[in-house]
């Protein structure tokens, strides 16, 4: 970019820079936890839960003096569990022998738990004025929308050259303005649809708008076809409490808790599978009863249907966490205290609502609850071998 171009991009940001809470107090904290809601989310929905964060958890002491079920539950609704897993982990070694170290490096934020590329260089850069490019999807489109990039800006090949040639452009010591800069750039003004390039600081050195290309920027490779799967899940009560079942941590949804059932196999009936689920996971065998309801969700890579159905025990088996951490019997009333991903939390509400019956709706169907079908986040229905 021609200096003139710099100039024009940072000028541009100091007059219509988002207003955005982690940037009222860009210290290490709020820009780490900011830049690692934002990955796969959108801003509107990251910003209420970047402030209810703060409240309940307002620096890395907090954090790390959590338990890993309190970050679980205030992370819930955010999808990819892993991150809030591995946030409370490096929280707990940035706060080494009770003295807070913050990494300075990107090299250095590596180093932690779930840190990649892309968070250790925005932190670095926005955090600590490091000259690091944070390679999001704002700036992918913009760079290569800039220098009318022909290939994939996820292919190897792609990014390597949309660093290359950012870092060619970054005018030194201004990493964190450049960066927010070609951020807001591509959320306000280089949009995926329909960018106002008449509006645009650096429409002049933008090589695809003088080519006509930038509907054709950024490439993508095709995704393939988002598979479909169909999973059961039992609501077992006793006493006024129902059992629920909490994943093991590390694989998907890791450490929330599910009703326990699983993913129906090639010609199984969702009674035979619920069956066969309870009978490998808890121990127990069950009497499949009514319909509570179908539960719907489409995640980035695939999209699921839970059916959850009211389930017996049979024979005085007591349920034995055979492929879970624990179990707990609870009344639906304390279910909110407990992290789960957004099916199993659709199931609980209904619970609670309609506490007394089995079955809240004669069409389950009808009551499909719309459990806020977001893209992006990890999916309740997937076992970490079958479901
Ligand atoms: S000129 Fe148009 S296509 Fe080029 S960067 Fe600006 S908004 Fe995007």
């Amino acid at each position: 970019m021609p200096p003139s171009q710099a100039a024009a991009l940072l000028a541009w940001y100091r007059r219509h820079a988002r207003r955005l809470p982690w940037r009222d107090h860009p210290d290490p904290y709020a820009v780490w936890i900011s830049e690692v809601m934002l990955q796969q989310t959108r801003v509107e929905t990251v910003i209420p839960y970047f402030k209810a964060w703060m409240r309940r958890f307002p620096g890395v002491r907090e954090l790390a003096g959590a338990s890993v079920q309190q970050v679980l539950r205030a992370w819930e609704g955010l999808g990819y569990y892993q991150r809030a897993v591995n946030l409370h982990r490096a929280a707990r070694q940035i706060l080494s022998n009770g003295e807070v170290r913050w990494p300075q490096t990107a090299s250095a934020w590596r180093a932690l738990p779930g840190v990649g590329d892309y968070t250790a260089a925005a932190v670095a850069a926005l955090a600590f004025g490091k000259d690091e490019i944070a390679l999001d999807g704002n700036l992918r489109r913009v760079l290569a929308r800039w220098i009318d990039l022909p290939v994939d800006v996820r292919s190897p090949e792609g990014e390597r050259r949309l660093l290359a040639k950012a870092r060619s452009l970054l005018p030194a010591g201004k990493g964190a303005a450049f960066n927010q800069a070609l951020m807001d750039l591509g959320a306000m003004i280089c949009t995926p649809r329909a960018p106002m390039c008449e509006r645009c600081p650096i429409r002049s050195g933008c090589l695809a708008r003088r080519r006509g290309t930038q509907g054709e920027r950024p490439v993508r490779a095709g995704r393939g076809r988002v598979p479909h799967r169909i999973v059961a899940a039992a609501v077992l009560r006793r006493g006024g409490r129902v059992l629920i079942a909490r994943r093991p941590e590390g694989g998907l949804l890791g450490g929330l808790w599910e009703f326990p059932g699983g993913k129906r196999e090639t010609g199984e009936s969702l009674e035979a599978c619920l069956r066969r689920e309870l009978r490998e996971e808890l121990g127990i065998r069950v009497e499949v009863g009514e319909s509570l309801g179908a539960f719907e969700h489409a995640y980035s890579h695939f999209s699921v249907t839970v059916h959850a159905f009211a389930c017996e025990l049979l024979g005085g088996v007591v349920p034995r966490a055979l492929e879970h951490t624990r179990l707990a019997w609870i009344a639906p009333g304390r279910l909110s205290v407990y992290p789960m991903g957004k099916i199993d939390r659709a199931i609980a509400r209904c619970l609670v609502a309609a506490p007394g019956r089995e079955s809240v709706s004669a069409d389950p169907r009808k009551r499909r609850p719309s459990a806020g079908a977001r893209a992006g986040g990890e999916g309740r229905g997937v076992k970490r071998s079958r479901r």
